[in-house]
């Protein structure tokens, strides 16, 4: 079957997974290769079999080079112990509806479904690079370009909301997710890289940690009795990780010139990853 056939098929299958971002009216059908509202607002099917939910393309700080590395980079297994954590804790029999808020180039959730994750799977960005990279690699989930500000996911359908590395709107996911529906978000822990702050921020010292207290305090507020699981490993790079991962990381945007040049003749041989995973539930209204 051709992707868009797939996604079509996707959208009629599942439509109840989603509503209309301009009026929030529910999806009543597809027509030709657009999925179309009560009131006629309808969003194009793209050959991918992706659908570009935005008014427009929103600015956004990942360019397609750092998309490119993290997919090199996490293809190659940067990441895989956080996300087996997180495929135990979503248990040995879950088959529910997942969400990934910010998938960026989709390798965790096609990592997931690789280590057997089942039941119905939508990854979604606000950048269409990622969103192109995720769907001419993966056909492990439904990709498609949204904002959780103008939201096109309905109310009450995910059981699982995967929020790794990026922006939360709590809000939102408790809409989103069933009565007892849960949020697993990663946020990174005082020795993320740490290696790398230290190689950039030689001089700064109040750069070289980071500091999670507030965004667990804010988690908590949402989802008072959450879990916390820490995940901290090393990782060791090849040349051409390093780069990988000095393109990817946000952390190079705030680095001097001299800095970048100085870490680039000084390849790191190892770095640490050290995240913690916030586990919280949708409690029953
Ligand atoms: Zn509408």
């Amino acid at each position: 079957m051709k992707k868009i056939d797939q996604g079509i098929q996707f959208l009629t299958d599942y439509m109840q997974l989603f509503q209309c971002p301009v009026c929030h009216a529910q999806f009543i059908e597809i027509k030709g290769h657009s999925l179309c509202c009560e009131q006629n607002h309808h969003f194009d099917v793209s050959k991918k079999g992706t659908v570009f939910f935005l008014a427009h393309q929103a600015k956004n700080e990942y360019d397609k080079e750092m998309l490119t590395s993290r997919f090199k980079i996490a293809q190659d297994g940067l990441f895989n112990p956080i996300l087996d954590v997180i495929f135990d804790l979503m248990g040995p029999n879950y088959q529910g509806t997942t969400i990934d808020v910010g998938c960026g180039e989709g390798s965790q959730l096609d990592y997931l479904t690789e280590k057997g994750l089942k039941g119905t799977k939508i990854g979604f960005d606000i950048s269409k690079d990622a969103i192109q990279l995720a769907s001419s690699h993966f056909t492990s989930a439904f990709w498609c370009v949204a904002d959780l500000a103008k939201s096109p996911f309905a109310t009450n359908q995910y059981d699982t909301l995967l929020n790794i590395f990026s922006p939360s709107n709590y809000q939102e996911f408790k809409r989103i997710l069933k009565d007892n529906g849960t949020v697993i978000k990663v946020v990174p822990e005082k020795n993320y890289l740490i290696e790398l702050r230290h190689l950039f921020y030689q001089d700064q010292k109040e750069k070289q940690t980071y500091q999670n207290d507030l965004v667990i305090e804010k988690f908590q507020e949402h989802f008072p009795e959450m879990e916390q699981h820490r995940c901290s490993y090393e990782f060791p790079l090849n040349e051409e990780q390093f780069q990988a991962l000095m393109e990817m990381t946000p952390l190079g945007w705030g680095a001097s010139e001299e800095a970048t040049k100085y870490a680039l003749l000084n390849p790191l041989k190892m770095i640490t990853v050290d995240v913690c995973i916030l586990v919280g539930k949708k409690q029953i209204s």
